[in-house]
C-alpha cells in the first residue's frame, strides 16, 4: 500500500489511513506500506536548501528532502499502534533500499528483500517504509530517488517481497482517458497496459512517476491506482474498489483502438531555417543542445527539393526555449543556418493506444477532425502505439475534447 501526500496532509488523514491498513490487516494480508512527504513538505524543504544556497552541494540537498518521509513513516506507526496494528517504521538506510549515487535522482539498485518478509511473517508487523529514499551503500550516504519517488519505492518494494498487488492510493480514484478537468465526460480506466501508461506518464500525466511504471513493467507488479478517500470502513477488501489496474497488454480483454489522450502545454518550437542539407548538421544542432542538458523531443526535417538547403523544426521543454536559442546562436558559426524562428505559444497533444499497432487510419481520422475545426498542426511525430501533434496552444482544450469524442472516449 502506497500513501502520497495528499492522503497524508495531516494527522486526521494519517488516521484516515491507518484505518485503510487494519482493514487490509483485518482481512489476513501481510502488509507493507509505503508513504510520501505529507503535502507541500517536500517543496518546502527545496526552497529551504534553494533560500541557503542557490548552487548546493547535492548530498545535503538528500540529506535535507529526504526528511519528510521520515516524519510520516514515523507517525504512521504511531497511528496504527494507537488502533491496534502492530507497526514499525524504516528509513531507506535501515532496509535497507540500496541506490547509486546519483544525488537528487537516484536509482534503486537492490531491497533486501529476505529481512523484509522475515519482518512481515515473523513479526505480523506492519512495515511503514519511507519512500522517495535509499542508501548508497560505499559512501554510506542517504540518497533520494527524484520529486514523485516514492511512487517508484512502492513498486520496488512490491518487486522485492513478490507482493500480489501494488496499491497506489491517491488523490484521484483512477487513470483517466483524458484530464476530468478539460474534457468532463473523461472516463476511469479499469485496466491500461503498461506501456500505454508509460506514453501518458511520460507524456505529461501526473498520476504515477515515470520510472515506477518501467519498474512494474519489468518486473511484472501489477499496480492498482485507487482512492484513499473512500471511507475506509466501506471497503470491501475482498471485493473489486473502483480504481485502474495498471496491467500486461494480454490481461486486457476488450482493448480499445485508443486508450487516452495526453496533453502540454510546456512546450517551446524552434525553426532552423536554411541549414545547409549535408551529413553533420544534424549532429552540428542536437549536440550542443545535448551537452546543454535541453531535452529534444518531436523532431522534423524535411529533405531539401534542390539537395542543398532544408528547414529544420523540434521542440524543447518551455523552460529551456531561452537557452536553447541562446546555445544554437552560439554555435550559429559551426551549423550554419539563414535564421532561428521559435514560438512558446505551442501544446503537444498525444492520442495514446496499443490497438494502433493493428490498426490503420487512426491519425489520419485525427488530422481530419482537427482541420474541421480549423486548427493547424505544425508538426507530427508517431510510434508504434501514440502520435504526437504541435498545435497553437489556444486550440489545446478543444483539440482534446474533439480527439476524445473521436475515438469515442466520451462514452
Ligand atoms: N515527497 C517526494 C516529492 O514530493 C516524493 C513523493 O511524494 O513521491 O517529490
Ligand atoms: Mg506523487
Amino acid at each position: 500500500m502506497k500513501f502520497g501526500g495528499t492522503s497524508v496532509a495531516d494527522i486526521e488523514r494519517i488516521r484516515n489511513v491507518a484505518r485503510h491498513v487494519k482493514r487490509e490487516v483485518a482481512a489476513g494480508h501481510e502488509v507493507a506500506v509505503v508513504v510520501s512527504a505529507m503535502a507541500g513538505t517536500t517543496n518546502q524543504l527545496v526552497t529551504w536548501c534553494q533560500q541557503t544556497a542557490a548552487a548546493h552541494d547535492a548530498r545535503e540537498y538528500d540529506a535535507v528532502v529526504a526528511t519528510g518521509e521520515q516524519i510520516t513513516s514515523g507517525l504512521l506507526a504511531i497511528a496504527l499502534q494507537d488502533i491496534g496494528i502492530a507497526a514499525r517504521s524504516w528509513q531507506g538506510w535501515q532496509l535497507p533500499i540500496l541506490t547509486t549515487d546519483a544525488h537528487t535522482t537516484a536509482r534503486i539498485t537492490s531491497i533486501d528483500a529476505a529481512a523484509l518478509v522475515e519482518r512481515l511473517a515473523m513479526r505480523r508487523e506492519v512495515a511503514v517504509i519511507s519512500g522517495f529514499q535509499g542508501l548508497h551503500a560505499e559512501s554510506g550516504r542517504i540518497t533520494t530517488l527524484g520529486r514523485g519517488g516514492s511512487d517508484t519505492s512502492a513498486v520496488a518494494v512490491a518487486a522485492a517481497i513478490r507482493a500480489n498487488r501494488c496499491d497506489i492510493y491517491t488523490d484521484v480514484d483512477g487513470v483517466y482517458t483524458t484530464d476530468p478537468r478539460v474534457v468532463s465526460r473523461a472516463q476511469r480506466l479499469v485496466k491500461i497496459a503498461f506501456e500505454e501508461m508509460l506514453e501518458l506518464a511520460s507524456l505529461g500525466a501526473k498520476v504515477l512517476q515515470v520510472r515506477s511504471v518501467e519498474l512494474g513493467m519489468v518486473h511484472k507488479v501489477r499496480i492498482f491506482v485507487r482512492s484513499s478517500f473512500e471511507a475506509p470502513d466501506a471497503v470491501d477488501p475482498h471485493g473489486v474498489p473502483p480504481g485502474t489496474l495498471i496491467c500486461d497488454e494480454e490481461d486486457i480483454v476488450e482493448q480499445q483502438v485508443v486508450t487516452g489522450i495526453a496533453f502540454s502545454k510546456d512546450e517551446a518550437q524552434i525553426s532552423i531555417r536554411r541549414v545547409e542539407d549535408k551529413p553533420g548538421v544534424a549532429a552540428a544542432i542536437f549536440g550542443p543542445l545535448a551537452e546543454a542538458n535541453i531535452n529534444v523531443d518531436m523532431i522534423v526535417q524535411n529533405v531539401s527539393a534542390d539537395g542543398r538547403f532544408t528547414d529544420l523544426t523540434f521542440t524543447v521543454p518551455a523552460g529551456d526555449f531561452e537557452r536553447a536559442n541562446r546555445v544554437l546562436t552560439k554555435a550559429r558559426a559551426v551549423i550554419g543556418y539563414e535564421r532561428l524562428d521559435g514560438a512558446n505559444d505551442v501544446a503537444k497533444v498525444s492520442v495514446i493506444g496499443i490497438g494502433m499497432r493493428s490498426h490503420a487510419g487512426v491519425a489520419a481520422r485525427a488530422f481530419r477532425a482537427l482541420a474541421d475545426r480549423g486548427i493547424n498542426i505544425r508538426a507530427i511525430t508517431t510510434s508504434e502505439i501514440k502520435f504526437s501533434l504541435l498545435i497553437e496552444a489556444a486550440y489545446t482544450e478543444l483539440a482534446v475534447r474533439t480527439l476524445h469524442s473521436l475515438y469515442g472516449l466520451d462514452r
